[in-house]
C-alpha cells in the first residue's frame, strides 16, 4: 500500500486528488488542509459569494461526498507544520506523523498584510478565504462607507459589489492608474472610467499611510495629509507564496517553490503546484509564478499524472479573467510582451478585444465580453497576424486559427 500525501486542501489540492483517482491510482490519498472547509473556488468570493448570489455549495469544488466515495482521506482543520524528507514523513501541529510515497505541496498564497499605524484596528479585512468574506459581508450590512486599499483586480471586484450593494466606495491606488501591474494604460483608463461612472471614488497616486479609529474600530484612511472616512476598510495589495514549509525542508525556492516542467521540486518525490510554486514555461520562454486557477488546475493535472509514473509537460498560454459588474474580462497572455495595440470593436459598448502584437505575433489579448474573440486569441497565440484584419469587425477571425 503507497501514500499520496497532499499538503493544502484548496483548488490545486482537490485536483490533484481527483486527478490521482481518474489516473487510476487505488492506494491511499490523504489531503491536509488548514481551513475548515473542503477544496473550494477563490473567485467567486471577491464576486458572486461576496454579494451573495451563490451559497457555499457554488464555491466547493466538489460537493462534500466526493471524498468519502472516491476514498480520498480529506482532513480539513489541521496544519502541517513541517515535512521530514530523509524519513518522507510529514508532521501535523499537534504532532501526528504522515508517511508519504509521494507528496504535494499545494499551499497557495497568503494576502500581503499593511503594517502601518492603526493597521490592527477592527474594521480592517483582508480577501482570501470564505471566513475572511463572511466576516466581510456582516461588516457590509452595517458600514456606509467602504474603503479598499489597492485598486488590482480583487480591489476592484469588491468595488463594484460594494458600490452596487449601495455603500460608499473609495478606492486608493500607490500607483498612477489602477491595474498597474497587470495590464496597459489604456484598459486601466477603461476601468477607471467604468468605475468612475458607478459611482466608485478612485485615488492614484495615493498611498494609505495609517488608520484612525473610534473605540477600537477604523474610522479614518490616513494618505499622508488627507484622511477619507471608512468604517470598512478593505485591503488588496498582493499575496505572498506559502514556500516555507519547503524551504524549511530544503527545497530550492526562489519567488515561489521551484518546480521544473512535471511540477517536480528539487526533491524527486515531492511534487508542487498552485500559486506557491515558481514554473518553467517553454511558450513564453521564462519562469513564472502565477495567481491563478487555470494555473492551478493545469498544474495539478499535471503533477498528479507525474507523481503515478508519467511524463507529462506542464505548457500552456497564462490566462485569466475577472468579472466587475455586468463585464466579464478575459485575459490571455500578458499584455507588457506586446509592443503594439490593436483594437477591435468599441469600447464605448463595454464589447471589445484589445490584441497584443510582438514583432506582428499575437502574445496577448484582453477581451472584454467578447469570449469569442477570447477563444480565438487562445489559439491565435504566437501566430503571425495582420493587424488590419484583427481590427476589422467584419473579418472573421475564426480564418486565422490554424494557418
Ligand atoms: C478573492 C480572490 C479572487 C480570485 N479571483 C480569481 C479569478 O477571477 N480568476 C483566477 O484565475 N484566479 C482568481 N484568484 C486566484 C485563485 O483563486 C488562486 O490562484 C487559486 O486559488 C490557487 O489555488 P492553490 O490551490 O494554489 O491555493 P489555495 O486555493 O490558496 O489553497 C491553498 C490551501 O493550502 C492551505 N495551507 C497552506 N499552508 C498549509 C499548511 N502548512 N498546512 C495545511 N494547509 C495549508 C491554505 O490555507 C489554503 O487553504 C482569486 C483569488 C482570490 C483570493
Amino acid at each position: 500500500m503507497t501514500a499520496m500525501v497532499i499538503i493544502g486542501a484548496g483548488q490545486a489540492a482537490g485536483q490533484t486528488a481527483a486527478s490521482l483517482r481518474q489516473g487510476g491510482y487505488k492506494d491511499e490519498i490523504v489531503i491536509l488542509g488548514d481551513e475548515a472547509h473542503p477544496p473550494y473556488q477563490r473567485p467567486p468570493l471577491s464576486k458572486q459569494y461576496l454579494s451573495g448570489e451563490h451559497g457555499l455549495e457554488r464555491v466547493y469544488l466538489r460537493p462534500e461526498k466526493f471524498y468519502a466515495d472516491q476514498s480520498i482521506d480529506l482532513r480539513t482543520g489541521v496544519t502541517v507544520s513541517s515535512i521530514n524528507r530523509t524519513q518522507k514523513t510529514v508532521m501535523l501541529d499537534d504532532s501526528q506523523i504522515i508517511h508519504y510515497d509521494k507528496l504535494l505541496i499545494a499551499t497557495g498564497s497568503r494576502p500581503r498584510k499593511l503594517n502601518i499605524e492603526g493597521s490592527d484596528l477592527k474594521g480592517i479585512h483582508y480577501l482570501r478565504t470564505i471566513a475572511d468574506v463572511d466576516g466581510i459581508r456582516e461588516a457590509m450590512k452595517s458600514a456606509k462607507s467602504v474603503c479598499i486599499v489597492g485598486g488590482g483586480y480583487i480591489g476592484l471586484e469588491v468595488a463594484s459589489v460594494a458600490v452596487v450593494a449601495g455603500l460608499e466606495v473609495n478606492v486608493l491606488e500607490m500607483e498612477d492608474r489602477i491595474l498597474q501591474r497587470v495590464t496597459t494604460s489604456r484598459m486601466s483608463e477603461f476601468y477607471h472610467s467604468l468605475h468612475s461612472n458607478r459611482g466608485v471614488k478612485i485615488h492614484v497616486n495615493t498611498a494609505c499611510s495609517g488608520f484612525s479609529g473610534v473605540d477600537g474600530k477604523v474610522a479614518e484612511v490616513i494618505c499622508g495629509a488627507s484622511a477619507i472616512n471608512a468604517d470598512l476598510v478593505i485591503v488588496g495589495i498582493g499575496i505572498i507564496p506559502n514556500v516555507e514549509l519547503a524551504r524549511d525542508a530544503g527545497i530550492d525556492c526562489g519567488n515561489g517553490i521551484l518546480v521544473n516542467d512535471h511540477c517536480q521540486t528539487s526533491d524527486p518525490d515531492i511534487y508542487a503546484a498552485g500559486d506557491c510554486t515558481n514554473h518553467p514555461n517553454p511558450i513564453l520562454n521564462r519562469r513564472l509564478r502565477l495567481e491563478s486557477v487555470p494555473n492551478a488546475m493545469d498544474q495539478a493535472r499535471t503533477a498528479a499524472a507525474n507523481m503515478l509514473g508519467g511524463d507529462k509537460i506542464y505548457a500552456a498560454v497564462p490566462w485569466f479573467w475577472s468579472d466587475q459588474y455586468e463585464l466579464k474580462l478575459q485575459m490571455v497572455g500578458f499584455s507588457m510582451d506586446g509592443e503594439t495595440e490593436v483594437l477591435r470593436g468599441d469600447k464605448d459598448t463595454n464589447q471589445f478585444a484589445v490584441f497584443y502584437l510582438h514583432e506582428g505575433a499575437v502574445v496577448a489579448v484582453d477581451a472584454v465580453n467578447s469570449p469569442r474573440e477570447f477563444m480565438v486569441a487562445k489559439q491565435l497565440y504566437g501566430k503571425q497576424v495582420n493587424a488590419a484584419d484583427l481590427s476589422n469587425p467584419e473579418f472573421e477571425l475564426k480564418s486565422l486559427v490554424g494557418k
